[in-house]
């Protein structure tokens, strides 16, 4: 058994027994780990008000690798999401961001970037004011490029023509676009060249600017349909992002 100290971010957590609650967090250093932390939920406890989600934590805990849930031994908060908590738009749009990295991620696996990118992301939205959307669909951009599976926006993959104004057609199967000439026949989701642009800026924008960006109803619609048929035919089949159909439910109740 090791004792391993790291950040790592809450992801979700459930009660455990009468007093205590299982926590899973995404680490720096670790991967996607499960802590048990005993006696979290009693009042005085030393956990009390760290283990919410998406609190950014310094944590030690001790590690049997032959066991599914470790052992919380101290979390101390490096930030809590306070103006997260405090706004439900902002709230499910950093829960769809833990949520997008809990089922996408398999158990240890490292990616220190990506603990850095959930991180930023977080503390962006924290922060933010305008158009909030952008920061999820910059984590996205940025999640899939970092999962190995960062499409090209800009040119046809059967030609390599740009595509420009004219746009494509999106087919998340083969990770791009085809231009109307060789996409014609094979189906597909038909996107604009503005939507195109977006994506392709969100590859190069940073992560501060994306609250600024002025998006028309059609473009904001086809870009959330392009990251939820990638995520589902990329990352996990089964359905969309909970948390991100909630946030979209928001809006028609605005
Ligand atoms: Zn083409």
């Amino acid at each position: 058994m090791a004792i391993l100290n790291t950040q790592a971010l809450v992801l979700k957590g459930w009660k455990l027994g009468e007093t205590s609650k299982i926590v899973a967090l995404y680490t720096r250093d670790y991967g996607k780990i499960k802590v048990v932390a005993k006696g979290a939920r009693d009042p005085k406890s030393q956990y009390r008000g760290c283990l919410e989600p998406l609190t950014h934590l310094n944590v030690i805990y001790y590690d049997k690798r032959t066991r599914d849930l470790q052992l919380l031994s101290k979390a101390s908060i490096v930030r809590s999401p306070v103006q997260i908590i405090g706004n439900i738009e902002k709230t499910t749009l950093g829960l769809a961001m833990a949520e997008l990295v809990s089922r996408a991620v398999e158990g240890e696996e490292t990616l220190p970037p990506l603990f850095d990118l959930l991180s930023d992301s977080l503390q962006t939205l924290d922060s933010a004011n305008g158009f909030l959307e952008g920061i999820i669909w910059y984590f996205e951009t940025h999640f899939i490029r970092l999962m190995g599976y960062e499409p090209v926006w800009e040119t046809c993959m059967a030609c390599k023509d740009s595509l420009g104004a004219e746009g494509g057609f999106f087919h998340p199967d083969s990770g791009g676009l085809f231009c109307s000439r060789c996409g014609g026949k094979r189906g597909g989701f038909a996107v604009s060249g503005e939507t195109l642009e977006i994506l392709f800026w969100l590859q190069r924008c940073l992560l501060r600017e994306v609250t600024a960006l002025n998006v028309q109803p059609g473009q904001k619609a086809e870009i959330r349909k392009m990251f939820d048929l990638y995520f589902r035919t990329h990352i996990d089949h089964r359905k969309s992002l909970n948390a991100l159909n909630i946030y979209y439910s928001l809006e028609g109740c605005a």
